[in-house]
C-alpha cells in the first residue's frame, strides 16, 4: 500500500552539533564575545572561508545583507546607474542596492534555471551586476566575464558550490554568503564577503567594522582619513556566530555528498517511475550547493497554489518560493521607495511583470524540495512514492 501523505520524519542532523556546542562554550567560559579587530575567532572563519572560495581576502559581517551592502558600496554602485540583479532572490539582496546608494534594475531569467539570464543584458547602463546563484544551482559564471562593470556573487544558497571546477564566490569582484541559520552554513546570523581585490576588501571594511581593524589593515590612501571616524554602519560579526559557522563549514563536505546520494536516489525514482517532475539540471563538472532543491513540473501548472497546497497536505518537504517582489508594495509603489530612500524621488519606475516571462515561468512550474543531508534511503523512497500518488491524482 503506497501511502497518501509522507508519514516518516524529516532526516535532521542536529542544527549545532557537539562541536559547535563546545566551541561557543570555550568562548564564553573566555568571556569574549565581541571583537573590534580581527580577533582570532574572526580570524579563523574569514580565512576559512578564503580557503573554501579561493579569494585573497574574506570578511565577515553579522549577515548576509550587511555583506552585500558593503560588497555594493565597494564596487562602487551610483544613484544613476542601477544594479543589474534577477527578482528570483531574497528581498534583502534587491533592498541592499538602495541601501548602497543605488536601485535595482530587474532581468528575466535564463529559460532553463532559476539564474539571471547574461544574455541581452544592458551592461553599458548600470553600475553592477549581481548574481545570485538561487537555490543552490550554480550560475554560468563564465558568461558573466568581460562587462565594463563588476560583478557580484550572491552565494547564499551555494556554500561550497562550484560552476566549472572554480568555487562560486571566486569569479566576480566579490561574492556575498549568508550565514543565517536556514543556510547551509550557518553562526545563527551572519555574513562572509569574498574577493580577491585588495581595495574592495577594504572599502567594504569602511563600511561596518571598527577604527580599530581599519587602522590594523586600511593602506588606500583614499580611505586612510576614515581610520579615525569611519562613516560607518555596524556590520561587526559577534565572535559566538565566528566560532560557531567556523565548524559547520567542517561538516560541510559530508552534508554536501549526503545531500547529493538522496537527491540522487529521489532523481532515478521518479525517473523510473515516469512522474512529470525534473531537478533542474546542473552541467557535469559543476558542484551545487543546498538550500532547496528546485525541481521542475515537466507538464502545465494551471494552478500553482492549488497544488502547493496538495504537496504539503501530502507532508512532502516542501520549502516555498519567495514571495514575488515584482508585485510587492515596496517596489510597485514609487512613494514608498522614495520615502525609504531620498536619492531615489522623481527616479523609481516600478517593475512590470509581463517583462519576465521565464521567472514567471520558473514560478508557476518549480517546487522546491528539502533534501536530507544524510543518509535518508527509506525517507526518500516514501517521498517518491507520495509524489507518485500526489501528481497522480492532480
Ligand atoms: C538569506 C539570503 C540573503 C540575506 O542574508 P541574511 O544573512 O539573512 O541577511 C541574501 N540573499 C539571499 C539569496 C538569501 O537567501
Amino acid at each position: 500500500m503506497t501511502p497518501r501523505t509522507v508519514t516518516l520524519p524529516f532526516p535532521r542532523r542536529p542544527k549545532y552539533g557537539d562541536a559547535e556546542i563546545t566551541a561557543a562554550t570555550k568562548l564564553l567560559r573566555e568571556g569574549r564575545l565581541s571583537d573590534v579587530g580581527r580577533g582570532p575567532a574572526i580570524a579563523a572563519l574569514e580565512d576559512a572561508f578564503a580557503a573554501l572560495v579561493d579569494t585573497t581576502h574574506a570578511l565577515s559581517f553579522n549577515s548576509g545583507t550587511a555583506s552585500l551592502h558593503a560588497a555594493l558600496h565597494a564596487v562602487d554602485v551610483t544613484p544613476d546607474q542601477g544594479v543589474v540583479m534577477s527578482p528570483m532572490t531574497w528581498v534583502s539582496a534587491i533592498t541592499a542596492a538602495f541601501h548602497a546608494g543605488s536601485f535595482p534594475i530587474f532581468a528575466d531569467l535564463d529559460p532553463d534555471s532559476p539564474n539571471l539570464d547574461p544574455a541581452g543584458l544592458d551592461t553599458a547602463h548600470c553600475s553592477a551586476v549581481l548574481v545570485t546563484h538561487a537555490w543552490g544551482v550554480p550560475a554560468p559564471m563564465h558568461r558573466f566575464t568581460g562587462f565594463p562593470v563588476p560583478v557580484v556573487e550572491d552565494c547564499s544558497h551555494a556554500h561550497g558550490a562550484r560552476h566549472q571546477g572554480r568555487p562560486v564566490g571566486s569569479w566576480g569582484t566579490a561574492g556575498c554568503f549568508s550565514l543565517q541559520e536556514t543556510k547551509a552554513v550557518s553562526g545563527g546570523e551572519g555574513g562572509i564577503l569574498t574577493t580577491s581585490d585588495r581595495l574592495v576588501y577594504e572599502r567594504a571594511m569602511t563600511l561596518g567594522h571598527h577604527p580599530r581593524r581599519l587602522a590594523e589593515e586600511l593602506t588606500a590612501p583614499e580611505l586612510l582619513p576614515l581610520i579615525e571616524a569611519p562613516a560607518s554602519h555596524k556590520f561587526r560579526m559577534p565572535t559566538l556566530a565566528a566560532v560557531i559557522a567556523h565548524e559547520q563549514l567542517n561538516t560541510l563536505p559530508a552534508r554536501m555528498r549526503d545531500s547529493d546520494r538522496n537527491l540522487a536516489h529521489l532523481t532515478r525514482l521518479v525517473e523510473n517511475a515516469g512522474l512529470p517532475i525534473a531537478p533542474v539540471p546542473i552541467p557535469a563538472d559543476a558542484v551545487r550547493g543546498w538550500y532547496g532543491t528546485p525541481f521542475t513540473l515537466t507538464t502545465p501548472v494551471n494552478d500553482p497554489a492549488a497544488l502547493h497546497t496538495r504537496l504539503q497536505q501530502a507532508r512532502l518537504p516542501i520549502r516555498a518560493l519567495y514571495p514575488d517582489w515584482l508585485t510587492t508594495p515596496l517596489l510597485s509603489e514609487a512613494v514608498l521607495v522614495e520615502r525609504h530612500w531620498p536619492h531615489m524621488r522623481g527616479r523609481w519606475t516600478s517593475p512590470r511583470p509581463q517583462d519576465f516571462p521565464n521567472y514567471r515561468r520558473f514560478r508557476r512550474q518549480t517546487v522546491v524540495l528539502k533534501i536530507p543531508d544524510l543518509p535518508a534511503p527509506d525517507y526518500i523512497e516514501q517521498v517518491a512514492a507520495v509524489l507518485a500518488t500526489t501528481l497522480r491524482s492532480s
